[in-house]
This record gives C-alpha cells, structure tokens and sequence, in this order.
C-alpha cells in the first residue's frame, strides 16, 4: 500500500513540474518580443548573466533569449512544446518527443543551457553520420552564446579527439566516446588522454542506448601473441553428428551434448569428465562454443567469410556488422570451424557497458520518441524520469487494428496486396520487415508485380539517411529492416517537400509493419515515422500466428480460431491473444535484462573502485611514495634523479601492474560467468555464487598490483630515460583495436550452457 502511495505521490509531482514548465513557456513567448529589439551581443550576454553561478535564475526569459538565437541563427523560431522539453531536460528528465517534432534543437538548446552553466556537455548519438550532422547544423546556435562545439567521428585521430573533447559541448556517437574512455584508461601521463571530463550526457535515441544496447560490451584489446587456440577441440567437434553426439532445439537456438557426445570428447581430449571442475570453466565451455558454432551458425547466413576473415552479419539491419565480433570464444571458434587464423591472439584489456559507460557522467538526461514504454526501465536502471512532451500539431495518423492471418504464408500475401493498393494511388509507402531475408523476399514479390521498390541494405548511415529521407516521395514503396535510418526525418513529397501537399492529399506516409516486433516499443518506432507535424499518415501492422512473436510469446497455450478463406482472422479474442503474446516477450526480454544488469552492476562498481585508483596514480605523485615507502632501498638509489623522471617511472610501474591485474580480473570474471549455469546445474545460485566469486577475486586485484609493482620496482633498470619495463618483458601492447560485442546470436531462454552465456552478453 505505502508503496502505491509513493508512485502516486511521484506521479503528482511529475505533473507538478510538467504544469510549472507550461507556466513557464507561455511566460518566455511573451517576453519574445522585447528581446528580439536586443542585438546580438546583447543577447548572448543576457544569457550569461541568466545563468551566472552555474543556475538558471530566471528560466523564462533565458528561454525567450534561446529562442530568440535559434531564429536568428538557425532560422527556426521553437515551438513552444521545444521549448518546454529544454526546461525538462535541463532539469535532468528524459523526454518523450515524437519523430519530427525537432528533438535535434530541442537537445541543442538544452545542450546550450548547460554549457552556460559551466557544464560540458556530451551530446550522444547513436551514429557517426548524426553526429556530425547535428554538430555541424546547430553549431551556429551553440557558438552564439560564445560556446564551442565539436563532434567527434571515428575518422578522428588523437590530436583532433583531444581537441574537440575540450569544446562545451561534444556531439559524438556513443561507441566512439566509450572506446575513448578505454583507451583513455591505458595512459600513464594524464596528457595522453583525450577526454576531458564531462558533466552532463544528453542521450538522443535515448531508449536505444540506454535500455536496447545499455548491456552491449565495448572492447578494447591489444596485441599479445602466443596465446593458445582451439585447434584441438575443433577437430573433436568437427566429428560429432546431430541426435547421436549433440541435439538441437526446436526454435533452433540451444545446442546440447549427449551423454555419447561428452564421451567422446572426453576421449578424444584424454580427460576423464567435461564436468570435473577442472574442466568445467575452461574446457566445456570451448566444447559448446565451438559445437555451437558447427551446429547453429551458418556461413552466409550468420556469417560471411571474406577475405580469410569472419564477418558477422548483423541480421536486425540486414548488413555486414563492422567492428562487431561475438563474445570471444565464439569468434575463436567459429574462424577454426572455417580454418582461418584464429584472431584470438588478442588480449582483452578492457570492456565496458553502454551501461557503466552512462554512469560516469554526473547528470543523464536523454529524447526519444519512445521513451514511456520504456519507463520502467528508465527508472529502474538509471533512476530517471520520463516527461512526455505534447505534439506540435496534433496527431493525424491513423492506427489501424492489426491484420491477423493463420499462416505466414497467407499474412504475406495479404502484405503484398496491401502495398499494391495503397501504391496504386501514389501513396508513399514505408515498410518494416525484420531481417534481410525478410526484406528481400517482399522485394522481390512487389516487383513481380511491376513495383518498383527502394530495399534498404545500404553500407553506411549517411546513404541509409539519404533514402529514408526520401520515403515520403510521391509512388515511393520502401523496404527497410528494422530501425532503419533513425534519426532522419521523413518529409512528405520528398526531402524538399516539393510534392508535399499532393501527398497529403492521398493520406501521407502509409507505414506497414510486417510482423510485432518484441515489444510495443519497437513496434512505436516505426509506426511514429509516419504523421511527422501534423501530417497524415497511416499505420498498419500484419501478424501471423506462425510469427514468432506469436509462437515464442504464446507457448503451450493453444487457441482456436476460425479464419476466412484468405485466411484472415477477425476476433477480439485473437487480437487479445497476439497483444498478450507481445507482452510475454516483453517480459522476458525485461526478465533477461534484469538478470544481466545484476551481473553487470557489480563489475561497474568494482571499475568504479578501479578509475579512482588509476585517477590518482595519474594525478599526483602516489606511485612514488608507495614504492618508495616499500622499497626504501631502491628509492634511495634514485635520489640523483630528477623529481619528475623518477615519479613517471613509479607512475609506469604501478599503472602498468594495476592495468594488467585488471584485464586478468575481467577475464577471469568472464570465465566465472561462462561457468556459472554450469555451476548453477550443481545447485548454486548462479548471482550469489558469481559475487562470492567476484568480491574475492577483486580484494586481491589491489593487493597484487601492488605486490607486483613493488617486485618490478626493485628489480627493473631506472634511469633518465625513466623505467625500462620492456627489459623486463612488461611492454605495453603495441597495439590496440576496439570492437563491440555483437548482438548476440546466442540469445535464447532455454537453460543451456550456451544459452546462459547468451544471455549474459545481451
Ligand atoms: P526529431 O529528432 O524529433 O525526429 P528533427 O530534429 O530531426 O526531429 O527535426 C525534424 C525537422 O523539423 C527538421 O527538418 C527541422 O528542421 C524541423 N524543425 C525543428 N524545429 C523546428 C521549428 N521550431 N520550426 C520549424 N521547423 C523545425
Ligand atoms: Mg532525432
């Protein structure tokens, strides 16, 4: 009871503060006038002094004089619901805005707001192409005020990085911002790195980062040579045969080793048993990966082998993935599956989550046009609140019910001869598949009909935003995968909106959806890119009782249903049926992500623990005290030497040492949670076990740095040139590279080792 009381009372305080900021706009409007009389000098120092001492005194006429600068500079006078989510982000919420309704000014201004206020502030996007496009479009706007602004790119070497990361405000995607975080961690002269801290993450696309991708890994590895493969295994694996040795679900995501199966293995490696704890940890787990990747992974499919290497196929967008591998192993053994040089000679020397990444920043706040349906998350995980943010213009489309089929077979006829009707008229049409096969099959049955479609398969963003932005076109019939070109706006009649009354005439944009996604959320995305400002539009989404959705969400309980002879069905209790199914699959989904984020959460602390340690061996001159309080001898011995030569080498030293027992740390938990549903099948409670595990791995981590650090200190040569650690085979990794766990393949809800380790990773 007290707890409903509680979310009542928050509910009621929401509403306070959405009420106070409309209060607070219509107040700014009226101040517009007076404030346009002020020239440009004028007016950005009216907004300094607004925000003198890091608060916003008066936020009315600071909005009025943002808006004032947004028309002058960008030609876009806010509309007063922008100007209302300003106020919302600026006090640290995450807001709802539909598509269209112009969240790139609203962050720029918010953005603007903070920087003001002596914030920098990272403005995250979820892609290079956007950016830079939005660095360089609001740029203007932010300048006015005095304020720099940069956007970082992936093409950006060090220099440039450092440079633009010390403007005001950042406009960069969130993977190039975390690999810089990781790259940053490996410095030992706090002028190597390229971040300067940040005080405040405005996240666009907001539910994407923070709820869909929040638990995908970034790596950094670096180069260690020698390290061992999985040849051995592989040639065992390679001889096993379906039903005998292994056996594979029905959804075709598990795979399990018989009892014949593990026998063999076991022979063939000359051990006594997989599950002696010896092995469990090391061995079984390279058995079901590489099992795994013989069984269910399928070159062309999965995969693409080009030029001697392994490239994933990231089936949600239909492309090849760059940059993204599989967890580890995986990847290991898929390339000795195919007889490649297995690239596992890298070493991992650290990863972070999107997750732990958003942690670092002080203040979150975020936009997307899908963020109530991720509210509990939000809350959840971050402790944020969602505002949602009334349209413009009110909403014009129109959301049919879903069309339901018996058979996917019948659904897709019935899409086909949809698309066809509605193109007939000229109505532009977008469609939403969800993977590349999918998308092209459709293709291929429209042109058959002499329809001429745009797939969306393109290799880059900026060329996927280029045809997304022409999906309004008059005629135009587009087939995209799944989330394509977000953040791009859809005008009708085209990007320049010759044709655009014309089109709104015939309805707007029609969106067809070929099947539910997992969640409703998902589902909104693509429906919100028809109806931008008022326009038109249509929305429309088929469902089969064979999708899988459907299938998943729905298991065991059997319906029954009477279809028509196309097999349609009209029932209230069908329709039900599909929205509970949808709404399983959510569960699970959330269920999942629960679950991770808890093996998650606890190696976010301990890096936190990490961080500051490195931070202050960076900054000040502990490392030199520590050693040379331990190891007296030798620092007498340095005495000669310069003050700053001789604190760099104890600074060398230690980082080197505590770096190194921190990759060792995260592999060794990556080992645990690979074991742990193995442990889990002996009865443990996985979490608690992997904590256990955890809190006592990391307690000695510190100890050991130091230990080490110590023994290197007394036994490596220390001169002006500093200290020679490569005599003493403790080099650096000569190289690095970065990567992002892909989306995982393995993602299943069964209990199976392989399973478990999926789960882990998504
Ligand atoms: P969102 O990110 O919310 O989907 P965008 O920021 O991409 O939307 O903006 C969509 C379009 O709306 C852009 O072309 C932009 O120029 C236009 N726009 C935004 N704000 C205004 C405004 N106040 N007046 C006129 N046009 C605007
Ligand atoms: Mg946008």
């Amino acid at each position: 009871m007290a707890f409903n009381w509680f979310w009542k009372a928050m509910g009621a305080q929401q509403s306070r503060n959405q009420k106070r900021s409309v209060a607070i706009v219509e107040d700014a409007s009226a101040r517009t006038a007076e404030l346009s009389h002020l020239d440009d000098a004028a007016l950005a120092q009216r907004a300094r002094d607004l925000t003198a001492g890091g608060t916003l005194s008066d936020p009315a006429e600071f909005l009025a004089v943002l808006g004032v600068a947004s028309e002058r500079t960008l030609g876009l006078a806010p509309f007063p619901v922008q100007s209302q989510a300003v106020l919302r982000l600026l006090e640290g919420d995450v807001i709802q805005m539909a598509t269209g309704e112009g969240k790139t000014l609203v962050g720029a201004m918010a953005a603007t707001g903070f920087g003001l206020m002596g914030k920098r502030v990272h403005l995250i996007t979820i892609n290079d192409y956007l950016a830079g496009r939005d660095a360089e479009w609001m740029q203007p706007l932010v300048s006015f005020f005095g304020l720099s602004v940069g956007a970082i790119t992936e093409k950006l070497g060090p220099e440039e990085r450092r440079r633009v990361y010390a403007s005001d405000v950042i406009y960069g995607p969130v993977n190039e911002i975390g690999f810089d975080v990781l790259r940053d961690q490996q410095v030992t002269r706090r002028r190597d790195a390229v971040q300067a801290p940040a005080d405040v993450a405005l996240v666009d696309e907001a539910d994407s980062v923070l709820v869909d991708e929040a638990l995908v890994p970034l790596v950094l590895a670096g180069s260690q040579p020698g390290v061992e493969t999985t040849g051995k295994i592989t040639e065992v694996v390679r001889t096993l045969r379906e039903t005998e040795h292994y056996s594979i679900d029905d959804d075709r995501r598990n795979v399990f080793l018989t009892d014949a199966g593990a026998t063999r293995v076991e022979g063939a490696l000359g051990i006594s048993s997989l599950y002696d704890d010896e092995h469990i940890g090391t061995t079984l787990v390279r058995v079901n990966l590489a099992l795994h990747a013989k069984a269910l992974l399928i070159r062309d499919i999965h995969y693409l082998v080009d030029d001697g290497k392994v490239a994933l196929i990231d089936a949600s967008r239909g492309r090849v993935a760059d940059l993204q591998r599989w967890p580890d192993g995986l990847q290991a053994a898929v390339e000795a599956k195919e007889g490649l040089d297995v690239t596992e000679g890298g070493r991992i020397l650290d990863t972070i989550t999107l997750q732990a990444l958003m942690r670092r920043y002080p203040m979150v706040c975020g936009m997307t046009g899908t963020a109530v349906e991720a509210t509990d998350q939000l809350r959840q995980f971050y402790g944020l609140h969602v505002s949602e943010i009334e349209r413009n213009k009110e909403l014009q489309r129109f959301d049919e019910a879903d069309r339901i089929y018996a058979t996917a077979a019948e659904k897709n006829r019935a899409i086909v001869e949809e698309i066809t009707l509605l193109h007939t008229n000229g109505q532009p049409v977008l469609v939403g598949t969800h993977d590349v096969a999918e998308s092209e099959a459709l293709a291929e049955a429209l042109s058959e009909r002499g329809i001429e479609v745009n797939v969306l398969n393109a290799k880059n963003d900026a060329e996927e935003a280029r045809i997304v932005a022409e999906a309004g076109d008059l005629g135009r019939v587009t087939v995209s995968t799944q989330m394509a070109g977000r953040g791009t706006d859809i005008r009708l009649g085209g990007a320049d909106e010759r044709d655009h009354d014309g089109v709104a005439t015939l309805g707007g944009l029609a969106v067809i959806g070929t099947s539910r996604h997992r969640t409703v959320r998902l589902d909104n995305q693509l429906r919100g890119r028809a109806g931008r400002q008022g326009d038109p539009g249509l929305s429309l989404f088929f469902v089969s009782l064979e999708d899988d959705v459907v299938v998943s969400g729905g298991s065991g309980e059997s319906i029954t249903a009477q279809p028509d002879e196309l097999g349609r069905i009209t029932s209230n209790r069908i329709a039900n049926f599909v929205a509970h199914c949808q709404r399983v699959t959510e569960g699970q989904l959330l269920e999942i992500h629960a679950q991770t984020w808890k093996y998650n959460q606890l190696l976010a602390d301990q890096r936190d623990i990490f961080d500051e340690r490195r931070a202050r061996l960076l900054d000040t001159p502990l490392a030199w005290e520590e050693l040379s309080q331990r190891a007296p001898e030798k620092a007498s011995t340095l005495s000669e030497l310069d003050e700053g030569v001789r604190e760099q080498a104890a600074r060398d030293i230690m980082l080197f040492h505590l770096d190194n027992e921190w990759a060792e740390h995260l592999a060794v938990m990556d080992d645990v949670r690979e074991s742990i549903h193995l442990r889990a099948i002996a009865r443990e409670t996985p979490i608690d076990e992997y904590h256990r595990i955890a809190v006592r791995e990391f307690k000695s981590v510190a100890q050991r740095a130091v230990d080490e650090a110590v023994e290197t200190f007394n036994t490596v040569l220390i001169d002006d040139a500093g200290a020679h650690l490569a005599d003493n085979g403790l080099a650096r990794p000569s190289a690095t590279w970065t990567y992002m766990v892909s989306d995982n393949p393995l993602a299943g809800s069964g209990n199976s080792v392989v399973s478990g380790i999926g789960n882990l990773f998504r």
